[in-house]
């Protein structure tokens, strides 16, 4: 086998790929990894002609080693699979990532590099990660802020399949969390800001495939913008970056970095909507002149997110895409005043006739248009969802009224109708917890943390044998019934015979691609 890989470098503040066209590299101990080292060192020449890239990107499955030299910090990491001694995880899953970082001064010839020398003498900077704080501190001196989930919607269904299908597609990245440790890193950023844009189903879908490139190899990263600041705002919420919510003072040090942002309170009549987001986790804040509520820390990325929604996405996307949420504005929207009476079918023409990139400033605009746009399924018209497996985990079916008669789960808020619980869950009292987290209590006791390279691996675990994510969704489009699912590759993998996989949907972050594409497959 010919090793496959690239070469990550950073010089001058940037950072670039070197990657052949044939994606071959040499091995970590092979003398042409040192000559080239060497030639990294002692000259930019070769940096002339390699592509900027954002950060550093990771080691996929399909490479075999990922160099990263960080001239500025004077260091090389050596990316790649390798299982530790004692590693008590299934042996069946792939081997893990491992990375092994050197000083450069310590690198003197070929066999410095080699497998034995790495493992005895590299740091692992995923070490660092693993020592973490594990507790998460939710702001325990405010007023807690209770969320209840109504019964999802169409439009929830299709987020949370999307946040389920935007995490395996970027999973390499995700795991790599020495990338985006800090909300300084553009990563960190871009991912956050990924999230929030597909919970507020703030993008565009557009049907030229072209956009899309299938698989998405090594050189492709996450391009979208993402706002330069750690703290903005969006959605009339105000968003602040936080590296973890791990210590005590997490809460509080960033409720007052969004005081002083926004400035005086006082004699503004309304409270201020905040979101905190560390990545791994989320909260929901609401400061006023005299209080501050807190909503409990949640997980917004879990080792498990390619196969389940989390519950930080599932309470973002009811904040931010839920047409009856919005109560704390009921005052504003009751100002909202038309000369003439506009049918909702008029509405509805206007919102399917502005052009992709228009319909959420549109939408926005108006109260009355922005609660038909959450309340349908905008760039979509003619979907109707069949199934809602993913947001409704009993039955998987909706009831058309927009009834009560359902509940949350406290861990998971994964939402299920009262009628399809067993009698002895139907408890009166408030908190509800379904079997499958009162089981994953009892055996793992607090939460799981978020382990570097566990989303792939987890997803390896339960994925079908031939790489294929589980079944779309069930949809009715122009009287047909379809699958909508997400489209990993250009071409199927196993029926050569069939025509090569079409793309009928393409999800857009303000014109860049966000890594989802979808087709209609037959029944
Ligand atoms: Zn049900
Ligand atoms: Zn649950």
């Amino acid at each position: 086998m010919i090793p496959r890989g690239f070469w990550n470098v950073h010089r001058g503040g940037k950072w670039y790929q070197i990657h052949r066209t044939t994606g071959r590299i040499s091995s970590p101990g092979d003398t042409s990894t040192y000559l080239t080292l060497r030639r990294l060192l002692d000259g930019d020449e070769q940096l002339s002609k390699a592509t900027p890239i954002p950060f550093p990107c990771p080691l996929q499955r399909n490479l075999d080693y990922v160099y990263t030299l960080d001239l500025d910090s004077a260091y090389l990491t050596v990316s790649f699979w390798h299982r530790e001694e004692g590693d008590d995880e299934a042996m069946e899953l792939p081997e893990p990532v491992c990375m092994r970082r050197l000083n450069l001064d310590s690198i003197h010839e070929a066999s410095d590099l080699n497998y034995e020398a790495l493992l005895q003498n590299g740091s692992s900077p995923l070490l660092d990660i693993y020592a973490g704080e594990d507790s998460l501190q939710a702001g325990k001196e405010y007023e807690h802020w209770e969320t209840e989930l109504g019964q999802p919607s169409s439009l929830n269904e299709l987020q949370y399949r999307m946040f389920m299908d935007f995490v395996y597609q970027w999973r390499f990245f995700i795991d790599d969390h020495i990338t985006w440790q800090h909300p300084s890193s553009a990563l960190f950023r871009r991912l956050c800001y990924a999230f929030l844009r597909l919970a507020a189903w703030d993008f565009e879908i557009s049907s030229e495939s072209e956009v899309a490139k299938l698989p998405l190899g090594a050189e492709e990263f996450p391009g979208w913008d993402s706002p330069p600041t750690e703290i903005y705002w969006f959605h009339r919420n105000l968003v602040v970056l936080c590296e973890d919510f791990g210590t005590s003072s997490s809460i509080s040090d960033a409720v007052s970095r969004a005081r002083t942002f926004v400035g005086h309170l006082e004699g503004r009549g309304n409270e201020l909507r905040c979101i905190f987001i560390s990545l791994a986790d989320i909260a929901f804040v609401q400061i006023a002149a005299d209080k501050v509520q807190c909503s409990t820390v949640f997980p917004l990325l879990t080792n498990s997110s390619t196969t389940e929604c989390s519950a930080g996405f599932r309470i973002l996307t009811y904040f931010l895409a839920s047409p009856y949420i919005k109560e704390g504005e009921r005052d504003f929207a009751a100002r909202e005043v038309f000369s003439i009476a506009l049918p909702t079918e008029v509405l509805e023409m206007a919102l399917n006739a502005v052009a992709p990139y228009d319909i959420v400033s549109f939408a926005q605009a108006s109260f009355m248009a922005e609660n038909w746009y959450y309340a349908s399924l905008p760039q979509l018209p003619d979907m109707v969802i069949h199934d809602f497996d993913v947001s409704i985990a009993c039955c998987g079916e909706r009831t058309n009224s927009e009834g009560k008669e359902g509940v949350c789960c406290s861990d998971c808020y994964a939402w299920r109708h009262l009628g399809c619980l067993h009698p002895s869950e139907r408890t009166p009292e408030k908190c509800y917890i379904c079997s499958k987290c009162r089981l994953s209590r009892e055996k793992a006791g607090a939460r799981p943390k978020l382990i570097p390279g566990a989303i792939e691996r987890a997803n390896r675990h339960g994925a079908r044998p031939d790489g294929c994510r589980p079944d779309g969704c069930r949809v009715m489009i122009r009287k047909q019934e379809k699958f909508l699912q997400l489209r990993i590759s250009a071409l199927r993998l196993h029926l050569t015979s069939m025509p090569p996989n079409q793309i009928d949907y393409v999800v857009l972050f303000s014109g860049s691609w966000s890594g989802l594409a979808y087709g209609l497959d037959d029944v």
